[in-house]
């Protein structure tokens, strides 16, 4: 028999998802994306071995509770300066086989590990599952956009295994060198590459929509959640105010610690709901100095931050200012688009309006402005 490690790659810092927390310690279905990559292996190799970035020893510890495994190793600057400091940790334990894994791919499937492993079992020295590229491709440059021909264009997955001391010396032999995965490097060893087929449903976690999908995949197990803010600030001295992120002229000020913005104050309190996560004065208490005179913007960043350090993908947000005065409609699409910045969705997902209390109440009597927001989120179910 054999002796197979599993590699399990996950020293990224996962930033282009725009969560505070990297990719790999989201829940997914109640269980974090790393622990499905791991448990995916339980079984099928006899040596588990996972490369984590700097700083995330907590959070796997907590992710991995439980699995008896190798104690993990930081990973480096690159890929592949990762993947080397994981093999080398494996040397001591002389496999025969490695199969190098992206721990961003929770849903790799025990059949598509089987497929691997057999490959390298009738003599291959790698074997990568690919799938064919079914979707037109378009290549954009100066001159403009080209079509690309999709035949014989393939999509390549993880695991790939190799036999271990080929793959070894091939990131010995050629570290530094810019490679894209485990497979190029393995070519420019000489080392003849396998076809294994890919699976579709082993989809990478980049995006917020990557998470949904994959929460799909699981069984529809995500859920829809709404959360209402509100807010208000009384008009003082000055000749602007801020409302939903923009700057308006007029003859009065709004009094408050930050730049008083109840549209924003409202909004930040309505995504905070969804994940039950407070109010913006337990984030952002008006006792402390820092946040004197802030733009509100940080406090949405922040709130949109946590939803999605939760797995949480924002799907609208519906902000009403309530005032006799300034007049909102010449700033509406300016506030939408700015929400929609702060935010990083679409504007189409973005609604502002505004209304008066027909002279009613402190509005009415145009002592300040009030603003009420409803944030609505999906999010992997727990
Ligand atoms: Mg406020």
């Amino acid at each position: 028999m054999p002796r197979i490690a599993a590699l399990i790659v996950g020293a990224g810092l996962g930033s282009r998802l725009g969560a505070a927390r990297p990719k790999q310690y989201l829940p997914l279905g109640g269980i974090a994306v790393i622990r499905r990559a791991i448990d995916a292996f339980a079984g099928e190799v006899q040596l588990i071995q996972s490369v984590i970035g700097q700083g995330q020893e907590t959070e796997y510890r907590a992710a991995v509770a439980g699995r008896e495994i190798l104690p993990p190793v930081t990973g480096g600057d690159t890929r592949e300066e990762s993947v080397r400091k994981g093999l080398e940790a494996l040397v001591p334990h002389h496999p025969d086989f490695v199969l190098i894994h992206d721990a961003a791919r929770p849903l790799v499937s025990r059949a598509l590990i089987a497929r691997v492993i057999a490959a390298l079992e009738s003599g291959a020295r790698a074997a990568v599952p690919m799938i064919a590229v079914s979707d037109t491709l378009r290549r954009q440059d100066l001159e403009g956009w080209e079509t690309i021909p999709r035949d014989h264009l393939f999509r390549a997955q993880t695991p790939q295994g190799f036999a271990f001391d080929a793959i070894l010396g091939a990131h010995r032999d050629f570290a530094g060198e810019i490679a894209t995965d485990d497979m190029a490097l393995a070519e420019l060893a000489g080392m003849e590459i396998v076809v294994v087929a890919g699976e579709d449903s082993n989809i990478k976690i980049t995006t917020e929509d990557d998470m949904l999908h994959a929460a799909r995949l699981l069984g529809g197990a995500s859920e829809t959640r709404n959360g209402l803010g509100f807010d208000a600030h009384r008009f003082g001295a000055g000749d602007h105010v801020w409302l939903c992120g923009v700057k308006i002229a007029h003859d009065r000020g709004l009094e408050g610690h930050s730049d008083a913005d109840a549209g924003l104050h409202a909004l930040t309190d309505a995504l905070l709901a969804t994940i039950s996560a407070g109010d913006i004065g337990q984030h952002f208490p008006p006792t402390d100095e820092k946040w004197r005179g802030a733009p509100s913007s940080l406090f949405l960043e922040h709130a949109a931050a946590l939803v999605r350090a939760d797995g949480g993908a924002i799907l609208h947000c519906d902000v009403t200012i309530i005032c006799e005065s300034p007049k909102l409609s010449p700033h509406r699409e300016a506030m939408r688009a700015r929400i929609a910045d702060i935010l990083k969705i679409d504007p189409a997902r973005v609604s502002v309006k505004a209304t008066t209390t027909e002279g009613m109440g402190f509005t009415g009597r145009r002592e300040g402005i009030a603003a009420q927001a409803l944030a609505t989120i999906e999010r992997p179910r727990t």
